[in-house]
């Protein structure tokens, strides 16, 4: 039997907008299993990044209910809700948004230092992750020395380092080329199913979705389910 990761019940985020509001996420449910890679696409606007911002605990919605590993993270003081973002969950950027001045190795090992981990086990894991996402050859060069590709992969491998429940993604192809981006849809999801993360990706780009398990649509803040036979139906 599969564990639930990430339970959204019925979560919508509102925000003003002069005298009407923008519902950037409307009564949004889903359930996301450990171990399974989830895509949402959906027009720019639609309220992808929202989801992941939310689900991400950067943002409290307006209204609704967020489990992260059967935990409901909304009934946490601000301190605990920092901590399982920490230690559960991890993100990926458009951009891989890492510090300029530091080596591959060293971006990973500064994400278990920040919890207090010891070096030693944290240079070991660092140095098995940039092994697995194709790096190992790469771990002593810094951002600029490296391809948008190979940034993208530490970004990855940063994001794998805390061992996370939870891995929120989002456009991680659109600063790449096809082939490129095509290669980190294809190592997201063998990550995904090796290492039992939940994950979920938003994205506008609906091709090589083929490493994913399901695939939802967003549409002004409402999310659907991609069903083959009949397009997008209410999820
Ligand atoms: P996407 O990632 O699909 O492009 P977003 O989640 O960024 O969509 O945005 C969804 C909607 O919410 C858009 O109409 C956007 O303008 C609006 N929005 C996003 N963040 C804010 C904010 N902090 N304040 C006001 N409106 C916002
Ligand atoms: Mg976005």
């Amino acid at each position: 039997m599969s564990t639930t990761a990430l339970t959204l019940n019925d979560v919508s985020m509102i925000y003003p907008d002069g005298d009407s509001e923008i519902k950037a996420l409307d009564s949004v449910s889903m359930e996301v299993a450990a171990g399974e890679f989830v895509a949402v696409t959906g027009p720019s606007g639609s309220g992808k990044s929202t989801l992941l911002a939310v689900a991400g605990l950067l943002q409290q919605p307006t209204r609704g209910t967020i489990e992260i590993g059967g935990v409901d993270v909304g009934s946490l003081r601000a301190k605990d809700r920092t901590t399982v973002r920490r230690d559960e969950i991890g993100f990926v950027f458009q951009q891989s948004n890492l510090i300029g001045s530091l080596t591959a190795l060293e971006q990973l090992q500064i994400v278990a230092h920040l919890r207090g981990e010891k070096p030693s086990d944290a240079t070991d894991r660092a140095k098995e992750i940039l092994d697995r996402v194709g790096l190992r050859d790469a771990a002593g060069r810094r951002p600029h020395q490296l391809s948008g590709g190979q940034r993208q992969r530490v970004g990855i491998a940063r994001a794998l380092m805390n061992t996370p429940t939870l891995l929120l993604v989002d456009e991680p192809t659109s600063a790449l080329d096809k082939e490129r981006g095509a290669a980190i849809l294809d190592l997201l999801g063998e990550v995904t199913h090796e290492r039992g993360v939940a994950t979920v990706m938003v994205t506008h780009d609906v091709e090589h979705l083929g490493s994913v398990d399901r695939v939802f649509g967003m549409d002004d803040g409402v999310l659907t389910v991609h069903d083959t036979d009949r397009g997008l139906q209410p999820a």
